[in-house]
């Protein structure tokens, strides 16, 4: 079975600017709030043989704009509401994700999980 990975949005796949502001940016990246493209991730993503899945607590639609500001079409990718989509998740995938702590119980099923710059093992 192929692999596969679940990224998160804010403050994963994309990393908000202001040093000063370690609070999450739910919908940062469509109110202005500057940030960059997360190249190490997105590498990562890159090189990646499964399939890749970019999803956001903000929903399937804000999950879809910012993949495609970020990732346009330089990987295949598909958007996801993460809400919806816990379900989805089996052992043996990985989950990329800031609020990594919120998904440590995964890791009793199989599921790998990791913090936005933690190395994948
Ligand atoms: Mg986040």
């Amino acid at each position: 079975m192929k692999q596969r990975v679940f990224v998160d949005v804010d403050d994963t796949l994309v990393l908000y600017v202001n040093p000063d502001d370690c609070s999450a940016h739910p919908f940062g990246a469509i109110n202005g709030e500057p940030f960059v493209p997360n190249e190490e991730l997105i590498k990562k993503l890159k090189d990646f043989q499964g399939d890749i899945f970019i999803w956001s607590g903000g929903g399937i639609a804000y999950a879809r704009k910012v993949a495609e500001m970020v990732l346009r079409d330089s990987i295949e990718w598909i958007a996801l509401g993460k809400h919806d989509s816990f379900s989805l998740v089996r052992p043996g995938d990985i989950v990329v994700d800031d609020q990594w702590y919120e998904m440590h119980t995964m890791k009793d099923f199989g599921v790998h999980v990791y913090s936005p710059t933690e190395e994948w093992k």
